[in-house]
């Protein structure tokens, strides 16, 4: 069913030159996004956008982010072997198998139906199996918490402090902060139960985080 050739290995490369000249340096997160077949991610007829450094179209108004997007925000979380992770905003499910190539525990949850449903069918078929979540990851999952790390794929309109609190002392909560339309990239470190560190990077475009914390529906 999936087929993974010298073909896809060879574009697989090219992407991963082009987001290490972009800036990304974690020689962990490039050998993850060599080893994973982005284009499993693709129906057939689109397998040439795979590899290309950009967002594309997972249907049901969600998109796969882009390439350079993903390797920032795990480059950010500094993933580390064992680390419990919350993914808020699964997807198609490729960030969620970067995650889990850096040896981290994931648990993952998304807030559209249908798309939780293909992508938990799915990620087990290619060998990934996280712990899956359906429902608003805006509030975080507090029932497993703490988190090590938590990351968030969609744009809030600002930090929920519930997902800070859902945080270890040590722990990071990387999250795009702004419009619904651009966002600001968002490192939060907690240093203790009461503060914590906040450091801002560059601008990205990601769709809107729905529910409680987010635009609403
Ligand atoms: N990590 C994904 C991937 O690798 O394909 C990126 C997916 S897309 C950029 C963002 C996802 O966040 C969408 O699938 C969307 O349905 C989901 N989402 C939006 N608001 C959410 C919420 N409150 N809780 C969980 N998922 C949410």
């Amino acid at each position: 069913m999936f087929e993974d050739n010298y073909r896809h290995r060879g574009m697989r490369n090219s992407l991963v030159r082009t987001i290490s000249e972009k800036g990304i340096s974690n020689e962990k997160v490039l050998a993850a996004i060599e080893k994973i077949p982005r284009h499993f991610f693709f129906e057939n007829a689109f397998v040439e956008h795979a590899y290309q450094d950009k967002a594309f179209p997972i249907g049901h108004g969600q998109t796969i982010s882009q390439p350079y997007t993903v390797a920032f925000q795990t480059q950010l979380l500094d993933v580390k072997k064992g680390d419990k992770v919350l993914e808020v905003g699964m997807g198609s499910g490729y960030q969620c198998c970067i995650l889990m190539e850096l040896g981290a525990k994931v648990y993952t949850i998304e807030y559209n139906k249908s798309l939780y449903q293909k992508t938990k069918k799915m990620l087990p078929q290619m060998g990934y199996v996280p712990l899956f979540f359906y429902g608003d990851g805006s509030k975080g999952l507090a029932k497993f918490a703490p988190f090590d790390k938590i990351l968030v794929t969609a744009g809030a309109p600002y930090v929920p402090s519930i997902l800070v609190n859902q945080l270890t002392i040590g722990g990071k909560l990387v999250i795009p902060v702004g419009t619904d339309q651009h966002q600001r990239m968002v490192c939060i470190t907690k240093i203790s139960k009461n503060d914590f560190v906040k450091k801002e990077f560059d601008y990205f475009s990601f769709v809107p985080l729905r529910g409680k914390h987010g635009w609403k529906n």
